[in-house]
């Protein structure tokens, strides 16, 4: 399948994701997400880190959106770096601890004390001059 929207409601919010493909077997569903980024290869696993919650985010909506699966495979695909391939298998228990995280930062964000993360903000299209403009 390619391009897959996923709209849902989750915890009173709408959540809405564009993950670039979406592979669906019997037993499993595989995620596909494909990073034009360019970085020195030294900086791989940094890159990698920076994506997890954008990537841990895409494992929600799946888990919510094809409730029955129990396993979701993530590719991460550095068009730079063909032979660099990231491969994560989430489990039940990771899938769940995703949920868990993502209901927490909901409450912080519905109680007013959901702390910017200011390590990303260079790279993030909320930034002016490298600082955020969200109040
Ligand atoms: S610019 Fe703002 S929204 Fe973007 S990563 Fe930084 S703190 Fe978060």
């Amino acid at each position: 399948m390619r391009e897959f929207e996923i709209r849902l409601k989750f915890q009173n919010h709408l959540l809405l994701g564009v993950i670039d493909r979406i592979n669906i077997n019997e037993n499993d569903i595989t995620i596909i997400d494909y990073k034009t980024d360019s970085f020195d290869r030294k900086d791989l696993n940094a890159k990698i880190n920076e994506y997890k919650t954008q990537m841990e985010f895409y494992v929600l909506l799946v888990s919510e959106f094809f409730k029955k699966k129990e396993k979701i495979n993530l590719i991460l695909f550095f068009i730079n770096y063909p032979d660099e391939i990231k491969i994560i298998t989430y489990n039940k228990a990771e899938i769940d601890r995703i949920r868990n995280r993502f209901i927490e930062i909901l409450s912080k964000i519905e109680n007013g004390n959901f702390e910017k993360n200011l390590a990303n903000c260079k790279h993030c299209e909320f930034a002016k001059n490298e600082k955020c403009i969200v109040k």
